[in-house]
């Protein structure tokens, strides 16, 4: 079996079942009831490799918390909307969103590999929105005409849950742009599926002409297991750039000691620490929610902990303006 059969094989058994991963992680079957509820507006999905790096028995575990589907996702919080970064306003092509000066942020796909329950996009209406094929067209009609569009970000869902093929075909046309330096690829598979950085999928990366730079996605130290660090260290000895984002979330990873533990793992393993996110306010995500004065403090705590190079950037979104705001 080649690596390209594991990890899309890896992708096609995910777990969608909380009554298999209850039982799996040995936790009280009476959360199976709240968790069908929840998964009505946004399903589970979990990679079993990613399960493995829980805790069993444990409910508090900052890898479960992340995924398990909970009835505190159903009520209503005031605040937190559907759309909370207006996405839907700054969408002028299918499968394109053009907020900031200079980059544009193409979904190319709306499956990702993994649920996470705080994500901004759980309700973003993706099946109408995904270009497909077909719709490349217009996106790349709409790239061209824009010569201040310098990078190409590729976001969630998650673009590398698509074949290289597809990557190749995309990025062949892409590359007929002048005006397009540099692609970046924001993406949670090499931390929840890390069998997705192949020998193939580096050599797509390694002979484009634009500059690539890949962002994942990590909020806890935990989720940095021998897999995760060797496929890390495979994009940082193709000399890729790699940085991480993470979201500030209560009961996961608020903090600062495991922050900084984060920063140090992430930096063994080539990557820097790039943004620290604040919640995006979208329902059902409230109970992952701090105040603003508490990430502050925590991130005071951490930048007297950490050298400067490795204290992610605190960040929040608001809708309208420039690019994202510094807290
Ligand atoms: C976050 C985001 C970007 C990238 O912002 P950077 O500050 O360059 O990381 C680009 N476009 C959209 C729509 C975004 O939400
Ligand atoms: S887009 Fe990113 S944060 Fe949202 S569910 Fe997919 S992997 Fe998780």
């Amino acid at each position: 079996m080649n690596n390209t059969e594991t990890w899309q094989q890896a992708l096609a058994d995910l777990i969608t079942d909380p009554g298999e991963l209850l039982s799996l992680l040995e936790l009280d079957p009476a959360l199976y009831q709240e968790a069908m509820q929840a998964v009505q507006s946004f399903p589970l999905k979990v990679p079993r490799g990613y399960v493995k790096r829980m805790q069993k028995g444990n409910l508090h575990d900052p890898l479960l918390q992340q995924v398990l589907p909970l009835g505190l996702e159903l009520i209503q919080v005031p605040g937190y909307d559907l759309d909370p970064l207006h996405e839907s306003e700054t969408n002028p092509v299918p499968g394109l969103l053009h907020k900031y000066h200079g980059r544009v942020l193409i979904t190319l796909t709306s499956a990702c590999a993994i649920h996470c329950r705080f994500c901004f996009r759980r309700h973003f209406p993706y099946d109408e929105n995904n270009p497909g094929k077909r719709g490349w067209e217009k996106i790349f009609a709409y790239l061209a005409k824009d010569p201040s569009i310098s990078e190409v970000i590729l976001s969630g869902g998650d673009p590398l849950a698509v074949s290289d093929h597809l990557l190749q075909s995309f990025t062949q046309q892409l590359t007929l742009i002048p005006h397009i330096k540099r692609l970046r690829i924001h993406t949670r598979l090499p931390i929840v599926l890390p069998e997705r950085i192949t020998p193939s999928l580096l050599d797509w990366l390694t002979h484009l002409t634009l500059e690539p730079v890949i962002v994942v996605h990590t909020n806890h130290p935990q989720e940095i297991n021998e897999e995760v660090e060797a496929a890390l260290s495979l994009l940082k000895r193709a000399s890729i750039h790699v940085l991480n984002q993470s979201v500030l979330l209560k009961g996961v990873n608020d903090e600062a000691l495991i922050l900084a533990l984060l920063s140090e793992k992430l930096f063994a393993a080539g990557v820097l620490p790039y943004y620290l996110h604040l919640l995006d306010k979208v329902q059902g995500a409230a109970h992952f929610d701090l105040l603003h004065e508490r990430a502050q403090t925590l991130h005071r705590e951490l930048s007297a902990m950490l050298p400067g190079y490795l204290v992610p950037r605190l960040v929040c979104e608001e809708a309208g303006r420039p690019g994202k705001v510094l807290v």
